[in-house]
This record gives structure tokens, C-alpha cells and sequence, in this order.
């Protein structure tokens, strides 16, 4: 077909209105003018900024105050300090520890009730000022359909990777069935994240594969909160161990390790595990490996004092549980300092739903007491986390291109940490969550 001129201009000129249309919509920006400014790109505080949002992303970063034209919104944020959106690289967002009472919902709950807890946990951490988390493990999955309902603007929470049920073996720590009665044991599978084994192991990472899982978690030692004996018992052999990891890995999907006994973390880092979490009875030896095989440490400071305190009194935990409690737990924040110190990659965690949720900034004041700056203590959160999750091109850092996610607070955190535990202002995918 040969068009005429006369038409081919008729047609350039719709598509030019059709562009000047576009575009001037697309425009509609919103311009969030800031005091002061932590980028997570560098280690300035820079003051006197304002960033340009397009839609979810970050379109500019301008010197001064700037308000754009009519159309564009304004955000006045002169009073606070923004930096990037929180993250938190070990939640469990379907519950929150009572002590003995929590064994109970086992029995009591149905996957609905987990699933209906998460919702409302999963606000509060936003509300934190946390818009991207790391779930290491739940019961039914349910972090995976609260990940794809908040993807989809059906409920409102931070970004969420899951690893959905965590990977254990049989009696270890993650074990659904510990402490119940044998008629009640039955003999989970891998499909209930439980394995023995080569094959087990490679069925269990592809079962969460296929389940929506984005990472792996697995349990490579004892732990404080099962009911069973030891809390730093290695509980994998090295053959399953690589197995996971291969498989994991083949699926573009991490693994992430529990671990508090030396033995169980050896084995793993040697796998070829990303991160360690808790990391409790780390020594020279490991952190040695830890640094040559660039293996994240998740501290999960908070969760050690936690349980620490509640250990004190009685009947708060089972008898079992207690003495793990009491030795375990007030021993994180001194392996943290020493991780530090001798330069362990090191990612902010909390385990919250071990604490309450919504608390997870405290985390960094225990982080500053044990002798990280501030502004180090702020990257771990930021950057080094989206570089655990392999997302630093997307987030991580206030940069032109990146996804608009952000919090703010009054007053200066690098002056004064505690701040962070009451963020006053929430954006995330460039949408505002909340507003002083
Ligand atoms: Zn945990």
C-alpha cells in the first residue's frame, strides 16, 4: 500500500499529539525536597536536595529546593533526613513469639490465621520504614501469597522475598513435628521442607522452586526456639548440603543458613552458602572462610537480647528451650563485633516475629553498641542488603533510575541512631505510605 504525503503528515501529526499527550502526563512528577540526604551510594550525609519521582521511579536528584511546575506534587521534607527504604534480611512475618503459648497454635491455627497475622505484620514493617524484606521461613507458604497479594496492591507491605518453608532434616531445627507425640510425628517429607539425603534435599529446593519460593533456608544446626536438646548440633551432611546449594543455585536462587554450632556453619560456607544467619559460635576459623568465600553475615542481634531476656523468667519459654535461650542468646551481639572488626560482609536481620515486628530498628542500635558507625550500621540495611538479594541495580541506594523507595526521619540518624526506630515518612515503588 503507497500512502500520500498528505497522509503520512496527517498521521506524523496525530502521533505527535499523541506524544505531547504522553508526555506531559508522564511528567506529573513528584518532587520531595529533603535537609539532608544519606544516597546509601557514598558516605555523606549531603544536605539541601530534591528528588524528582516519575511514576515508581527516581527520575533526578537537583541541588536545592525545587517545586517543578503546577501539575508536579511537592513533598516538603526540609526537617529530615532521607535515605533509602529499609531492609530487613530475616522476618518471619506470619508470627510473633509468645513463649511457651506460641507451641500451642501448631495445633490451634489454621494456615487462614497465619496467613490473616501476616497481613497486619507485614504493615507494621512497612510502617518501620522497612520496604524490602527477606522471609526465612513459614508454615503453609503464606509468604508467598502475601508477597504476590502485595505485589499486587491487594494489601499494603514491604517487597518480599520468601523462602517460604524452611529446609530441615529429621528431629533438626525447622522439623514441623518436634515435641509432638509419635501419632502426631508422622514423617514429614520434603514437600514439608524435612530431608534425608542427596535426592530429598534436591526434591525439597525444587518443591519451594515450584512452590513460588524466591530463595532457600535451611536449618544447618540446632536452634534456641525447637523443641529439642541441642541449639548447635551440626544437622546436615556435607553431601546434602552441596546438593541444596547446587540445586539452589542452578535455580537462580540463593540459600540462606541458619547456624549457631561451628561445625553446621563449616559445612556450609564449604557448600557454598550466601549467608549465615546468627551466626552464634563463629571463631578465627570462620570468619576467615566467611571473608575468602564472601558469604554474608545476617546478625540478628536483636532476636539473641530477646530471647536472653526472656530466658530470666520462668516458664516464659519451655524447659527445654530455656538454657539454649539463656547461653545462646546474649553471645550474638559479641560474635557481631567481632565479625565486624575483622570485616565479615555484613547484612542487617532482626528475626523479627522472635521480637515483635515493627521493632526491627532497634537492630541498629545494638549494631552502633557493639562498635559500627552509624553510617556503616545504615549501609548494612541498604546497599549491602540489596546486594544480598542481587537487586543493587534497582534498590539499594537514592539514585536517577532506581525504584523510588525511601523513608525519612526528624533530626539527623547519623548524629543520633535511635531515630530510626520512628520513621516518619514512608515511600515505596513511588507511592507514600506515610507523611509527618
Ligand atoms: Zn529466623
Amino acid at each position: 500500500m503507497k500512502l500520500s504525503s498528505k497522509a503520512i503528515i496527517a498521521s506524523s501529526l496525530t502521533l505527535l499529539s499523541i506524544n505531547i499527550l504522553w508526555s506531559s502526563q508522564a511528567f506529573a512528577a513528584t518532587y520531595v525536597h529533603v535537609g539532608k540526604l544519606i544516597t546509601g551510594a557514598d558516605t555523606k550525609v549531603h544536605e539541601n536536595k530534591t528528588l524528582v519521582i516519575d511514576a515508581n521511579k527516581i527520575l533526578d536528584i537537583q541541588d536545592g529546593l525545587q517545586k517543578g511546575s503546577e501539575s508536579d506534587s511537592f513533598i516538603d521534607l526540609s526537617a529530615y533526613t532521607l535515605l533509602p527504604g529499609l531492609m530487613d534480611m530475616h522476618v518471619h512475618l506470619s508470627s510473633q513469639n509468645e513463649g511457651s503459648a506460641s507451641y500451642l497454635k501448631r495445633f490451634t491455627q489454621n494456615e487462614a490465621d497465619f496467613a490473616i497475622q501476616a497481613v497486619n505484620y507485614a504493615e507494621k514493617t512497612l510502617m518501620s520504614g522497612f520496604t524490602t524484606v527477606r522471609n526465612l521461613g513459614d508454615s503453609y507458604n503464606e509468604t508467598v501469597a502475601l508477597r504476590n497479594a502485595i505485589n499486587k496492591g491487594i494489601v499494603s507491605g514491604p517487597r518480599i522475598y520468601t523462602s517460604a518453608k524452611s529446609i530441615a532434616t529429621t528431629g533438626g531445627h525447622a522439623d514441623p513435628t518436634n515435641g509432638m507425640q509419635k501419632a502426631l510425628m508422622g514423617s514429614p517429607t520434603p514437600r514439608d521442607g524435612v530431608i534425608n539425603g542427596v535426592a530429598e534435599a534436591r526434591q525439597a529446593v525444587r518443591q519451594r522452586y515450584k512452590d513460588g519460593a524466591d530463595l532457600i533456608k535451611i536449618t544447618a544446626t540446632g536452634g534456641v526456639l525447637s523443641v529439642a536438646k541441642s541449639g548447635q548440633n551440626p544437622q546436615f551432611m556435607t553431601d546434602e548440603l552441596e546438593a541444596i546449594v547446587q540445586t539452589a543455585h542452578d535455580y537462580g536462587m540463593t540459600v540462606a543458613v541458619h547456624a549457631h554450632g561451628k561445625e553446621g556453619m563449616k559445612r556450609a560456607i564449604l557448600a557454598g552458602v550466601d549467608s549465615i544467619e546468627h551466626g552464634t559460635y563463629m571463631d578465627k576459623e570462620i570468619i576467615k572462610l566467611m571473608r575468602k568465600h564472601d558469604v554474608y553475615y545476617v546478625p540478628t542481634i536483636l532476636a539473641g537480647n530477646f530471647v536472653a531476656e526472656k530466658a530470666k523468667i520462668d516458664g516464659f519459654f519451655p524447659a527445654i528451650v530455656r538454657p539454649k535461650a539463656a547461653a545462646i542468646g546474649p553471645l550474638i551481639q559479641k560474635t557481631f563485633a567481632k565479625a565486624h572488626e575483622n570485616g565479615v560482609l555484613i547484612a542487617f536481620g532482626t528475626d523479627s516475629g522472635v521480637s515483635a515486628h515493627g521493632d526491627n530498628g532497634k537492630e541498629f542500635s545494638l549494631m552502633v553498641e557493639a562498635g559500627m558507625s552509624e553510617m556503616d550500621a545504615i549501609l548494612s540495611a541498604t546497599i549491602n542488603a540489596a546486594k544480598l538479594l542481587k537487586i543493587q541495580d534497582i534498590l539499594g541506594t537514592l539514585e536517577a533510575g532506581k525504584l523510588a523507595d525511601m523513608v525519612a526521619v526528624k533530626g539527623n540518624p547519623i548524629d543520633d541512631i535511635t531515630l530510626l526506630q520512628n520513621i516518619d515518612f514512608v515511600m515505596k515503588d513511588g507511592k507514600v505510605y506515610k507523611q509527618p
